[in-house]
């Protein structure tokens, strides 16, 4: 089969998540500009088959022998390229064909592959805010080493993306970033009691149960913020949440004449994913646009840091620095996992993640090894921490 050169050749990691799926949309929507030519999942075979069936990339990685077995037995991979665990994914970020990667696995997985396409020189297009939480730094120095882009997916950072475009980084005052408050904003109740089916109904977005608990905590925009820092070479200080709870404005820049400068648009991923696949160019969309054919109100307020302790931790973790940020990523991963698991009550997230924190020895990490080291260690202290909390009381 032949290339047409102007065709874009995209790799994406974590094929079969929220984002991944949503990835593929916008690509099959365009097919003669797009082209895939690598997909790396976890254990979601069912769906890979059906994307490799469609696309027939290069390359593809599953999680391991068991996965590739029954993926062989649901598919053809003759003349496929196949690989597992992080090796895999650093050979689907780094397949020599593809000139974009779409970093949508989800969290501390997803920081080598994302870390070698950008040292490989690929354009990254980032949904994966946990790569920049752990190792923003070293990201930022291979992007700059290689002449890679990084993009954001993530719609408030695409937002803000938007809003600074063309303007002197001195012309900024602040970034806002908007924040739905979660499924739990105007919720009156005891935080302990709350089960995961109810920290999953988020209200505006349909979103992944990882980044869906990570709403709920409001540690979403705390990595957000630890995001933005690194995107945009913002300092945290200069970085804001605002509670708006319709998810219409993705996010505003504030410049020092006063002005602010917010950008708007439907709660669909599709389009901050277009914007970074196509950027700088900008394409036609399939998906339907604001309906300002009934009454529309958008509302403002601050967050509620007392109920909501993660955000202030997120903004520790990016003052003190070094690895600390990789701990606080690691010790959420682990403690939002045991809450969903139903084996610790909600408060436990943040609190376990401040006990991590507080007995991380914070280091500079010269090296990408450095921050797998620190994540590795904050996991177990973490799992050491939540084995010592009580069970829910609704299961105790
Ligand atoms: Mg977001």
């Amino acid at each position: 089969m032949h290339e047409t050169p102007d065709r874009r050749a995209v790799s994406v990691l974590g094929s079969t998540g929220s984002v991944g799926v949503n990835v593929l949309k916008v690509v099959e929507a365009f097919p003669d500009r797009f082209e895939i030519v690598g997909l790396a999942a976890g254990r979601n075979v069912h769906v890979l088959a059906r994307q490799i069936a469609r696309h027939r990339p290069r390359a593809i990685s599953v999680a391991d022998a068991g996965c590739l077995e029954e993926l062989g037995r649901l598919v053809d991979l003759a003349g496929i390229q196949v690989g597992l665990g992080t090796d895999g994914m650093v050979a689907v970020a780094t397949v020599p064909a593809a000139r974009i990667v779409v970093a949508s696995a989800v969290g501390a997985v997803g920081l080598l592959p994302t870390y070698r396409a950008l040292q490989a020189g690929k354009d990254v297009a980032l949904a994966n805010k946990e790569t920049l939480v752990m190792a923003g730094a070293l990201m930022r120095a291979a992007a700059a080493a290689t002449g890679a882009r990084l993009l954001p997916i993530d719609s408030e950072h695409c937002a803000l993306h938007q809003c600074l475009s063309g303007r002197e980084p001195a012309s900024v005052k602040r970034l806002l970033l908007t924040a739905s408050g979660g499924p739990f904003r105007t919720w009156k109740g005891n935080l302990a009691e709350v089960r995961p089916a109810d920290a999953l109904k988020h209200p505006t977005w349909n979103m992944g149960r990882k980044i869906s608990i990570d709403s709920a905590t409001l540690m979403n925009k705390g990595l957000e913020v630890i995001e933005a820092r690194w995107l945009f070479d913002v300092p945290g200080e200069r970085i804001d949440v605002v509670v708006h709870p319709q998810s219409i404005v993705h996010s505003m820049v504030e410049f020092v004449d006063g002005t602010i400068l917010a950008q708007l648009g439907p709660t669909d991923m599709r389009l901050p994913i277009q914007y970074a696949l196509t950027y700088p160019e900008v394409w036609p969309s399939t998906i339907p646009g604001m309906d300002f054919g009934h009454a529309l109100s958008l509302t403002f307020e601050p967050p509620d840091h007392e109920r909501f302790p993660a955000l202030g931790l997120a903004r520790r973790a990016l003052r003190e620095e070094g690895t600390q940020p990789a701990a606080l990523n690691a010790a959420n991963e682990e403690a939002v996992a045991a809450f969903l698991a139903d084996l610790v009550p909600f408060p436990a997230i943040a609190e376990t993640v401040e006990a991590v924190m507080d007995a991380h020895a914070v280091t500079r990490p010269a090296r990408i090894e450095d921050v797998l080291e620190a994540d590795a260690w904050a996991r177990v202290r973490a799992r050491d921490e939540l084995s010592r909390r009580p069970l829910p009381a609704s299961r105790a």
